[in-house]
């Protein structure tokens, strides 16, 4: 019920002052005076296994992982243990968020991070990560237009923050998920051209890419197009609160293809370095901006589980989370931490922002931030 109340009372001011807003450009030094930035990063459905522990040695073979070259797997990503293992398969997540930053998610290590919303699929879990709280009346993907308010949303008609709210992800059905009723909010879903009507070189050729290739999946294209876009977009716009949803990961693993999913993985941590430092380099987010990265599902595990997840799927509620930025202690890998879960993600983007999510959506309906910010425990 307030989330609704709160929504209305969003759309009026929209009414009121939106307009105004979206057609002042905000320069850089405005930004630099407004404090902290977020950016939410999921690539969807990568396991913990993976993330914590590396390639799988068992799966790297034709008949279980689909692998077209072990001998390259093996040289790529199975250099040594555990550790070895993930730092090469995710190097920018092990060589520097676990030492400036947290991870959750080890269960190896006591710490267990996982979705609550029980069907352990995409639409569910995204809805649970951007409102703080699964809904049951999200049983599918196609559901359509996402009945809740996102805390994107309710921060996009927030002072400080209108226009400077964007959202970019592979999915098309991101399109339902975060909702078009937010005027001052960016969002690009699926096969969207990212820079309609642009007529700045870099930007006519990154449209003419999404226009121009052939899709593999019908309705997501590749994660290097979103990466390519979303670093034009920071270019000049400067949002405070941003979203990026990669998709292969998910998509690799559901075809059996365990080394095109290990090769995604690699690469979404590159794009996750590059945005970093490409953020760190500019004045307005140097120091001030956190990131936030984590996964909508897990997958299930052993030879042949491990391409897929739902409801009935063992395991695939586990999940992971990385944070970091300068409010956010770098106690790396979190041990013995029981419980965190996905529908804290939501308080957590807030906070990172100087923002009271659980007061805006009731305590009743949202689940805290996850307990990052402070000297630690
Ligand atoms: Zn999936």
């Amino acid at each position: 019920m307030r989330i609704s109340l709160r929504r209305r009372f969003a759309a009026a001011a929209l009414l009121l002052f939106g307009l105004a807003a979206a057609a002042a450009p905000v320069s850089a030094q405005a930004m630099a005076d407004t404090g902290r930035s977020v950016v939410l990063i999921v690539t969807d459905g990568l396991r913990w296994q993976e993330l914590f522990g590396g390639a799988d040695s068992t799966l790297n073979n034709k008949e279980y992982g689909g692998v077209e070259d072990t001998a390259a797997l093996r040289r790529t990503y199975l250099v040594g243990g555990a550790e070895a293992n993930r730092r090469a398969l995710m190097p920018f997540m092990w060589g520097v968020i676990a030492r400036d930053g947290q991870i959750y998610g080890n269960r190896r290590l006591g710490s267990d991070a996982v979705v609550t919303n029980g069907l352990k699929f995409s639409y569910p879990g995204y809805n649970e990560m951007l409102t703080g709280r699964p809904d049951p009346r999200i049983d599918r993907n196609d559901y359509g237009p996402n009945p809740n308010l996102t805390v994107f949303g309710w921060l996009s008609s927030e002072p400080g923050f209108m226009s400077r709210v964007a959202a970019f992800g592979t999915w098309d059905v991101f399109a339902d998920i975060f909702d078009r009723g937010f005027p001052l909010m960016t969002l690009r879903a699926g096969w969207e051209l990212p820079f309609p009507g642009s007529t700045d070189p870099s930007r006519v050729l990154l449209d003419s890419l999404y226009a121009t290739t052939t899709r593999y999946w019908p309705g997501m294209p590749y994660d290097a197009f979103l990466q390519a876009s979303v670093m034009e977009y920071l270019r000049t716009e400067h949002p405070r609160v941003l979203y990026l949803g990669f998709g292969e990961t998910d998509e690799w693993a559901h075809s059996g293809k365990y080394d095109r999913y290990l090769a995604t993985a690699h690469r979404v941590d590159g794009f996750i370095r590059d945005l970093w430092q490409a953020m760190q380099a500019m004045p307005e987010y140097a120091g001030r901006t956190t990131f936030i990265i984590t996964t909508d599902h897990g997958r299930g595990s052993g030879l042949e589980d491990w391409t897929d997840h739902g409801k009935d799927v063992e395991g695939a509620e586990h999940i992971w989370i990385a944070v970091m930025g300068p409010d956010i202690p770098g106690l790396g890998e979190r041990r013995n931490v029981s419980f965190v879960t996905q529908a804290q993600v939501a308080a957590t983007v807030a906070a990172a922002v100087g923002m009271d999510w659980v007061k805006v959506a009731g305590p009743a309906w949202t689940a805290g931030a996850l307990p990052v910010f402070g000297p630690g425990d």
